[in-house]
């Protein structure tokens, strides 16, 4: 059973205070965490009619040595939810890998399946949502029901510096789980909001709609990890 523990000890020096400090509580949920009743019924669905496929809470993928956190909002029902790696299988992944694999924070090759060889450098990546929701739209209550694992996953990376948030819902939690006011850090692509040793960069999520639309070009995307990776070489 998950439960929310709060810890009386202090942030280590420079760190956010995390709201809600989960230090004492696992980073992954279980296999079939029933936290949230409509995702577990999804995922029960999901399971018997794709009995080859992943099907479960997917865990994040990475080094937890890492500086840079990356957000996503959700597995994608064909994506992460098929194949078990977040962004791995979609079209999301496509963008998301090749930027990584661009500004160093990922090297192989990404082949769109978990068992292709790709690592991260520096690097992690997790869900606001650890469960793929119906129409890739997680409803608040479940959002805020999984924030206890991306807090968790936060206070698990002791040389966390910089967050990449995809997308406002991820966005969102993350303030929450760095205590930050939702007023002082409005989301905006490209905006940059400190937190102690730590800085939040926003992006928009680089799902294809977003993409095909063009709200998010790959050169917008870029500037994104080119940033990061300039402060991450200061050390922010
Ligand atoms: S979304 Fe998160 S909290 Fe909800 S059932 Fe899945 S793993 Fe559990």
């Amino acid at each position: 059973m998950t439960t929310i523990s709060r810890t009386k000890d202090k942030p280590a020096r420079g760190r956010p205070a995390l709201a809600g400090a989960a230090v004492l509580l696992p980073s992954e949920p279980a296999r079939n965490c029933p936290l949230c009743p409509r995702l577990a019924t999804f995922r029960e669905a999901a399971r018997a009619r794709e009995p080859t496929w992943f099907n479960s809470p997917v865990p994040s993928f990475g080094d937890p040595d890492g500086r840079l956190l990356i957000v996503g909002l959700a597995p994608g029902l064909q994506g992460a939810n098929r194949t078990g790696r977040p962004f791995t299988g979609d079209f999301a992944g496509d963008l998301l890998y090749a930027t990584l694999l661009e500004y160093g924070f990922a090297k192989g090759a990404y082949q769109a399946r978990p068992d292709d060889g790709l690592a991260l450098v520096d690097c992690r990546i997790s869900n606001a949502v650890r469960c793929v929701p119906p129409q890739n739209k997680p409803l608040p209550l479940e959002i805020n029901t999984c924030r206890q694992f991306l807090s968790a996953s936060l206070a698990a990376m002791p040389n966390l510096r910089a967050i990449v948030a995809l997308g406002r819902v991820a966005h969102d939690s993350v303030l929450k789980v760095l205590a930050l006011r939702a007023a002082a850090a409005p989301f905006a692509h490209g905006a940059i909001h400190p937190a102690g040793s730590v800085k939040l960069y926003d992006s928009y999520h680089c799902s294809r709609y977003n993409t095909n639309t063009r709200v998010l070009t790959p050169d917008m995307f870029r500037s994104v990890f080119a940033k990061v990776k300039a402060d991450l070489a200061e050390n922010l």
